[in-house]
């Protein structure tokens, strides 16, 4: 932890895209949010107490993570993607005890999870996920009915929900979630009184038909859009600023060079400046050349390489540029240079990454 590094998270910003989301699904819509990997890196020890009053339940990847928000006094639903560990049985006792809404991926998660209800002497609360065309985790929507039944024998394990997970609802291809869609209606039991739901944030925003009961949005939440594609469509607010400081500014003669491979040089007298942020803190090394800091309200190229935990930048044009300046690395506005959006294409990646990586070597603290 860099406590010179700090993310500043606008709790305003965040319940302003809650309200966006929520004008889209309507009163009767419950809003489940993903803060799987801290919050995609926006920090949940600052988050928590502003979502927990916004949201009406929480889903995260891993166990452990549920584990840590029950935690930090949560009573309400939580909702976990992954399983516990096969041969794990502790953190198996610990998520029935716990009450933390289970995935049923697998005739084997089922067992394993009726067996820890079983030690525990309680109900296992359970969704079951269907895979109706990601490939990834689920059960294969025409064994569905199968395992529903199965889940409804199983004498210890309750079913509340059943849901999938969109793999297209960020393109401008329609297709491939209506199939999806299509597949995922075939096998819901009628009237069942389940939570039913599908919808990240791409689905939530341009397709409404899959809304069912609850949605599952993520980085929206946070107030990035899904994909450029997608970019515009929303008045999201990006939730997040990251600062740091000029720890040291220079006079740099024409022809002189810096970084890893001396990959840059000056073309001009100038001046640079040292920013101590680097790869390890998450900065995207290939933003070396490319990416913008601002300081004072100016752009500040980042010349020659990101090292592991400083990098260097060009402030030649900023003569007023000095020892203790902030330096900005990520605005909270979306038309800068240094936005999450504007930085990933730069990256060549998608926003997710870019926060998601930024956020573990980072002092978060909450404004307004
Ligand atoms: C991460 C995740 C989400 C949230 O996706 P966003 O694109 O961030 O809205 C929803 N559902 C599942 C299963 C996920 O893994």
């Amino acid at each position: 932890m860099k406590n010179y590094l700090t993310a500043s998270i606008s709790a305003s910003a965040v319940r302003h895209n809650i309200e966006v989301l929520r004008s889209l699904t309507g009163p009767d819509v419950k809003l489940c949010a993903v803060v799987k990997d801290d919050c995609f890196g926006h920090g949940m020890d600052v988050l928590f107490p502003v979502l927990s009053k916004l949201v009406d339940g929480f889903a995260v990847a891993s166990p452990i993570e549920a584990l840590q928000l029950r935690n930090k006094g949560y009573k309400g639903f939580i909702l976990c993607f992954l399983s516990a560990y096969f041969d794990d049985f502790e953190v198996q006792d610990d998520l029935v005890w716990h009450r933390i809404t289970q995935t049923v991926m697998s005739r084997s998660a089922l067992a394993s999870i009726q067996a820890a209800a079983d030690r525990v002497g309680d109900t296992a609360l359970v969704h079951l996920k269907v895979d109706t065309g990601m490939g990834r985790l689920g059960v294969p929507a025409r064994q569905a009915p199968d395992m529903i039944k199965a889940i409804n024998e199983a004498p210890d394990v309750l079913l509340t929900g059943i849901y999938t997970h969109f793999a297209t609802a960020d393109d401008a291809n329609r297709e491939e979630v209506s199939l999806q869609l299509e597949r995922f209606r075939s096998i819901l039991p009628p009237d069942s009184g389940l939570v039913l739901h599908a919808a990240n944030s791409a689905a939530t925003i341009d397709f409404p038909q899959t809304h069912f009961n609850m949605v599952r949005p993520g980085i929206a939440i946070y107030g990035c859009h899904p994909s450029e594609h997608l970019e515009n469509r929303l008045p999201l607010h990006p939730c997040m600023t990251v600062k740091a400081k000029l720890i040291a500014v220079k006079h740099v003669q024409q022809g002189s060079r810096c970084g890893y491979g001396l990959t840059h040089s000056f073309d001009r007298d100038g001046r640079v400046g040292v920013v101590p942020i680097g790869y390890g803190d998450g900065y995207f090394r290939n933003l070396s050349g490319k990416a913008v800091v601002r300081i004072n309200g100016l752009n500040a190229t980042v010349c020659g390489r990101v090292s592991m935990d400083q990098m260097t930048v060009d402030v030649t044009d900023i003569p007023d540029a000095a020892v203790g300046n902030e330096v900005e690395v990520i605005s909270a506005d979306p038309a800068a240079p240094n936005s999450v959006e504007n930085l990933a294409r730069l990256a060549g990646t998608i926003p997710y990454e870019i926060t998601c990586h930024l956020g573990h070597n980072i002092r978060h603290e909450l404004v307004d």
